[in-house]
């Protein structure tokens, strides 16, 4: 090209306007020193995923922790791919775990922020503006290969066993067409992309300084990229320099899948003029398979856990997801939240410097466990209310039995809640209903099937004999007497103790009289305690059950 002016006036005759007017309509940002911009910047080609929601917080935390900015950027180049509702499916999505953005995207049509448009498809007066510069400049050139010649060029540097492929050196074969040829080409109509001309040496080092990974050191690029495509959209690594820049982004954090990129980037940032910002690539969310114990990628394809919708559809408290990816975001969270037990998540010192670089293990085992604790932390009021959105949304069938009678499952929420060992046995909010559903007459299934060392005929005579003591107003202490009164007159013994010093003079112990009560009432060995639910199961539905076990015990 002898006349870049000239051949940038040809291919950008629309854009008037220069770098600088850009550059004084997205001033620098008047920030504190130190406070970092940050940005979470998906593609709307599908839901949330919790690799997505992984960057976001780490995105959230460190702009949050510095006093800087976070901000939602859509990077919708690829129409293809992108899905109708992308968009507020993400939005929603973050909403839900109590991450919002200072500025960005806020919706499908609207946005929040003097650094806009947010969504890249509303850019292209900016992008066509840095190209038509760096075409001004000689640093970008129109090129007219078809996919045919494309394909030849990968061809020939298959015979030629060239080490690098792409569109390079010797390869780029409209690098130096002349202006009289561009010319020609353009008036004709023939399509074409927008190359950079990348300055590189096979030779050249580039290294930069990963916030994550420390020093990266890479082979400079040497590769022609494409900037724009031949329908004028920006490709990835042209758009987001172009939106990093102007959007004042100081921190540029993102998957590891980018490393490779980044000597690219690097070199068009320094060709456009643009300031590099600090790079950190947050490692890969990771699963054991199951199939052979491997670790490998999180797949939105094969694992149904990939999606953050599948926790909400599971009922998982949001705040037990985020809690659980921030022990995986920095492993001193654990510590933190132990010595911070009530402390807002979002008051946690997250530091870039202590994420892991080997890849952060997602563990379903370990999630359930924590949401165990984060709902143990709740009231009980808190479970039902969430419990019954859950179920609302759901499961309404149940949420209508739950707004019958609120009173049965608190009552049972309540038991051994708050104090210093709560109880830990709900992970989910869907757990509810099977955990509880012996309070349900319509949900309850009875099981009358006893321990080894119980006997029908013995479980009908204390079921028998219980009936004709059981009194609903009965308190914890009075319930417990009557149970320990049926004792000596079946065989068995009150005293555990006493049992085990003798074991073959008894039948059994007051344990095991619970036990045959327990399964009449529950159907269940093993449920918290007994004497309130029969209280919150009410008289006539105690009778009820207890009368059908002793029946059912007797036809045996
Ligand atoms: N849109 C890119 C992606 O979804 C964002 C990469 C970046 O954060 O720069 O992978």
């Amino acid at each position: 090209m002898t006349d870049p002016v000239k051949i940038a006036e040809l291919l950008f005759p629309d854009i008037q306007k220069t770098p600088a007017e850009l550059e004084a309509a997205y001033p620098p940002r008047n920030l504190p020193e130190g406070a970092r911009v940050t940005r979470f910047a998906p593609s709307p080609t599908g839901y949330l995923h919790v690799g997505g929601l992984f960057g976001a917080l780490a995105d959230y935390m460190t702009a949050k922790r510095t006093g800087g900015i976070v901000y939602l950027r859509v990077e919708d180049t690829d129409k293809k791919r992108e899905i109708d509702d992308g968009v507020s499916a993400i939005l929603e999505g973050l909403q839900s775990f109590g991450i919002r953005f200072d500025e960005g995207v806020t919706g499908t049509d609207t946005e929040c922020g003097a650094y806009g448009p947010y969504t890249q498809s509303r850019r292209v007066e900016i992008y066509r503006t840095v190209a038509k510069d760096l075409v001004k400049r000689g640093l970008a050139y129109p090129c007219f290969c078809t996919a045919e010649e494309l394909d030849a060029l990968r061809a020939q540097q298959e015979a030629d066993g060239a080490l690098i492929r792409g569109y390079f050196g010797k390869y780029a074969k409209c690098r130096d067409l002349t202006d009289a040829q561009i010319e020609e080409k353009i008036r004709a109509g023939v399509p074409y992309v927008l190359r950079f001309r990348a300055d590189g040496s096979e030779q050249g080092r580039v290294v930069f300084d990963d916030l994550i990974r420390g020093k990266v050191e890479m082979p400079e690029n040497i590769i022609d990229e494409v900037l724009l495509k031949s329908d004028g959209v920006p490709t990835y690594h042209f758009a987001h320099v172009c939106d990093d820049h102007f959007m004042r982004t100081t921190h540029v954090i993102r998957g590891e899948e980018w490393i490779p990129s980044t000597a690219k980037h690097i070199a068009l940032f320094k060709a456009c003029g643009f300031r590099v910002p600090k790079y950190a690539h947050t490692p890969q969310v990771l699963k054991i398979d199951e199939a052979d114990g491997t670790k490998r990628k999180l797949s939105k394809r094969k694992d149904p856990e990939a999606a953050v919708g599948y926790f909400s559809q599971a009922g998982y408290p949001p705040e037990a997801l985020l809690e659980y990816l921030m022990t995986l975001l920095n492993s001193n969270f654990e510590d933190w939240r132990r010595a911070n037990p009530d402390a807002d998540i979002f008051t946690f010192p997250f530091n870039l410097k202590k994420m892991s670089v080997s890849g952060a293990l997602f563990d379903l085992v370990k999630l359930r466990d924590v949401s165990k604790n984060v709902i143990a932390r709740m009231t009980a009021q808190d479970v039902y209310a969430c419990t019954l959105a859950w179920a609302s949304r759901y499961d309404p069938d149940y949420a209508a039995l739950l707004r019958e009678s609120p009173e049965k499952i608190c009552g049972m929420l309540a038991l051994d809640r708050g104090g210093k060992k709560p109880r830990k046995d709900i992970a989910a909010f869907r757990e509810v209903k099977a955990y509880f559903s012996y309070m349900y007459s319509e949900l309850y299934e009875k099981d009358y099937t006893l321990p080894e060392n119980l006997n029908p005929a013995d479980a009908a005579a204390l079921l028998e004999a219980y009936l004709d003591v059981y009194s609903a107003d009965d308190d914890r202490d009075a319930w417990f007497e009557k149970v320990k009164a049926l004792c000596a007159p079946h065989g068995f013994t009150p005293s555990v103790k006493e049992y085990k010093e003798n074991p073959d003079a008894f039948k059994g112990h007051v344990g095991d009289v619970s036990t045959v009560l327990r399964i009449a009432a529950t159907g269940r060995t093993n449920t918290p305690d007994l004497c309130t639910i029969l209280r919150l199961l009410g008289e006539e539905e105690v009778r009820a059950r207890f009368r059908d076990a002793a029946a059912c015990y007797r036809a045996l």
